[in-house]
């Protein structure tokens, strides 16, 4: 058998995978069986063994932040720069292709990207501009439809309203959505898939070239591909590139979204001959957590089936918590993380997981009353705050006056007496002459048809744009930041905002400098693009996900979804209620009910060591206090794994007990936080955090060229300065 350091630390099945010589694989298997493990060896195996360059790797995953895990960790393996290798997710590889081929896709050169929130604008425009009452059709829905079907591959005149089964006015929404976006030249998530599938459809060489110059694909997270993702993958591969995918279908959750596990299914006959490599090993949890997820799972009928056994102690019972209500089980939780941090580990070792964004609210409030470091994943993070998107928005209106989606948030705000009125001429002739909304308002403000207080401030703010666009000429990210910011009138704006908010905002604003002094802009990835165009794309893209770089230890709270593919020591599952987990929307459909299962199987097995689940008795829900029983999956749990804790109940520590004898991270490393280091390929850098022992010890290094890597140890072969 062949044997090198990428291919010992796997075992067997692992290493079948890895080296496995079929034209394609399927890799099926249960959660931390090592699947990202797999693809990440074979990653480094290709590229070091079977001389596969980097540039001819595509490799897929379901979010940045674990396409940046999964860099790092190929980069360590093979002790190099993986520059020239296309990582990333569906949505970022997407944005690269149309960056690079713009011309062949008909989107002006800086095209923008239109997040969730301006797509919502856009079409509540699109529906006013189109006489439709917004109560008889709400945008939330439109939007909805819009994507459902982008997804689906389907544009407005793909659909067919004469069954009846499709609404007219529907349609209508779509079709003029899709003509405001073509003229302003802004594209939203959907569409950068659907342009790219569009691009190689219709481009036969580039296509091709493409299919020459990946050798291989490999797709982390399968089993939530949605069709146009698919689709995506199917053009790539042709008949010639071998499609390397793992996944599990318990695992499956974002069926919501039109993700397809039958994708799994099709896999088989889509690409033939496939090898399908099934991994059992569990590597990631103890006895009793893999056992709480096993029997779990198992009341989902249509499994593919596979059962999942581990090596690893029984260790801790999984602790139960009966809260009297939220403002309880958020201080019960903060108590957890203490006792946590007083067994000498570290808060970044811990997630608390939730179903829905809102419930973040009262462990946020807890947790700073405590003075409990966290980040919120999945929320509304940074990028997402409205305060931030507004001097966004400013930045992209400065450099491309045409941006109408931005124009829109930012016109009157702070106010300067563009009202209703205004507004609506100035769509109107936007829309009649089909120019963006700035050039209506240079015309408008100078034809005499609105009254003189209107052109005045419509004059007044055509100025500051221009004011604006000349302060950005020559100068840093950074100080372009800082003056569109000055000049945007935000900040005094917040300052006479009452109450704590506004000093938040206002940080807020600070922090958005600070993300542009720390913006990482990779010429790989955005190609010609300006700094300004590369970090507003990136804030668009990274709005979806978490807040960048951490430099505090804290614990991460985030919604199950996000949770997926992560792994920690401790995680704390709350809420645990019918009606909260299962969410009230799925428990009247068994498809959406298991769904849910299998959202409570990626909760629980992303715990390593212990597992603690918890629930309120009552809880305050859109202002009334309500009773939701103890969710269902609680009993799906068998009993014996189980302890079981009351509120009130003082917690002895005997109750809690420490089975294993915890490694401290830095006890066996040899490197310690803040010290220097030196790596033959990045070169020196800080030592940001260390974890792990043994195969599993890494390293985070702050390298003073090229930004934060984590490094295995094993293979990085760091020297000490
Ligand atoms: P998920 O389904 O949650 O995405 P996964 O199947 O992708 O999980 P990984 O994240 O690759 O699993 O692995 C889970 C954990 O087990 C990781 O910490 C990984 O490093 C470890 N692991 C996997 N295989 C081995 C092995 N052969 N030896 C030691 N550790 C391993
Ligand atoms: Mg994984």
């Amino acid at each position: 058998m062949d044997f090198s350091p990428i291919l010992d630390s796997l075992n067997d099945a692992q290493r079948a995978a890895v080296t496995a010589s079929a034209k394609h694989v399927l890799v099926l298997a249960g959660a931390g069986s090592g699947k990202t493990r797999v693809l990440v060896h074979r990653i480094a195996w290709l590229c070091r063994d079977k001389g596969i360059i980097p540039y001819g790797i595509l490799a897929v995953t379901f979010t940045n932040k674990a396409a940046a895990e999964m860099r790092a960790r190929v980069e360590a393996l093979l002790g190099m720069s993986s520059t020239g290798m296309w990582m990333g997710t569906f949505h970022g590889l997407s944005h690269r292709l149309l960056r690079s081929h713009w011309q062949q896709t008909g989107l002006p050169q800086n095209f923008q990207i239109l997040d969730s929130e301006d797509q919502f604008r856009v079409i509540r425009r699109v529906t006013k501009g189109l006489g439709l009452d917004e109560a008889k059709w709400p945008p939330r829905q439109s939007q909805w439809f819009i994507n459902a079907n982008k997804d689906e591959a389907r544009r407005a005149k793909d659909l067919d309203s004469k069954d009846g089964s499709v609404d007219q006015q529907l349609i209508r929404i779509y079709f003029a959505y899709e003509e405001i976006c073509e003229r302003t030249g802004v594209v939203d998530f959907a569409e950068l898939l659907l342009r790219s599938v569009d691009l190689f459809k219709r481009n036969s060489d580039l296509l091709a070239d493409y299919r020459n110059r990946f050798r291989h694909i490999l797709v982390d997270e399968f089993q939530d591909t949605n069709a146009i993702q698919y689709t995506w993958l199917k053009l790539l591969a042709g008949t010639q590139v071998p499609m390397f995918a793992v996944g599990d279908d318990d695992q499956s959750i974002y069926g919501w979204r039109g993700a397809r596990v039958e994708n799994i299914h099709s896999f088989n006959s889509d690409f033939d001959p496939v090898d399908t490599v099934l991994l059992e090993q569990n590597y990631r949890s103890t006895g009793t957590i893999l056992a709480a997820a096993n029997h779990l799972i198992q009341h989902n009928t249509g499994r593919l089936g596979k059962n999942l056994w581990t090596h690893d102690s029984v260790g801790d019972p999984i602790h139960l918590f009966a809260a009297y209500n939220e403002q309880d089980e958020a201080r019960f939780v903060a108590d957890q993380l203490k006792q946590w941090l007083d067994q000498g580990r570290k808060l970044s070792e811990t997630a608390v997981l939730y179903r829905s964004n809102a419930q973040s609210r009262v462990f946020e409030e807890v947790f700073f009353a405590q003075q409990i470091p966290y980040r919120v994943y999945g929320g509304l993070r940074f990028f997402e705050r409205a305060e931030v998107k507004n001097a966004l928005a400013y930045l992209r209106l400065a450099a491309h006056h045409s941006n109408d989606a931005s124009f829109e948030r930012i016109v009157n705000l702070p106010t300067r007496g563009i009202g209703q009125r205004t507004l609506a001429a100035l769509r109107e002739y936007s829309r009649d002459y089909a120019i963006p909304l700035s050039e209506a308002t240079s015309v408008l403000s100078q034809s005499g048809e609105l009254n003189v207080r209107a052109s005045n401030a419509l004059k007044r703010f055509l100025a500051l744009l221009q004011t604006m666009a000349a302060s950005l000429e020559g100068l840093s990210l950074q100080e372009q930041v800082e003056n569109i910011i000055k000049l945007s009138g935000l900040k005094a704006y917040y300052e006479r905002e009452p109450g704590a908010k506004a000093v938040d905002r206002i940080e807020n604003l600070g922090e958005l400098v600070n993300a542009a002094r720390e913006f990482n802009f990779d010429p790989n990835q955005f190609g010609d693009m300006t700094r300004l165009d590369a970090f507003l794309s990136n804030a668009a893209l990274e709005a979806g996900e978490g807040q960048g770089e951490a430099w505090q230890d804290c614990t991460r709270l985030m919604t199950l979804h996000s949770a997926k593919g992560l792994e920690f020591p401790l995680v704390i599952m709350v809420g645990m209620e019918e009606g909260l987990f299962p969410h009230s929307m799925s428990t009247q459909e068994s498809g959406r009910l298991e769904e849910e299962r299998r959202l409570c199987y990626v909760g629980i097995t992303r715990a390593r060591e212990k597992l603690i689940l918890s629930y309120a008795e009552n809880r305050r829900h859109y202002g009334s206090v309500k009773y939701y029983p103890p969710s269902r999956f609680l009993r799906e749990i068998p009993e014996q794994l189980l302890v079981e804790l009351r509120a009130g109940v003082t917690i002895s520590p005997t109750l809690i007990p420490r089975q294993k004898t915890v490694l401290k991270p830095g006890n066996e490393s040899p490197f310690k936080i803040g010290q220097r280091v030196e790596h033959a390929g990045f070169g020196e850098g800080l030592v940001t955090e260390c974890e792990g022992v043994g195969l599993h010890a890494r390293v985070q290094v702050r390298f003073e060229r090229g930004g934060s890597k984590w490094l295995v140890l094993e293979y990085a072969k760091l020297q000490p300065l």
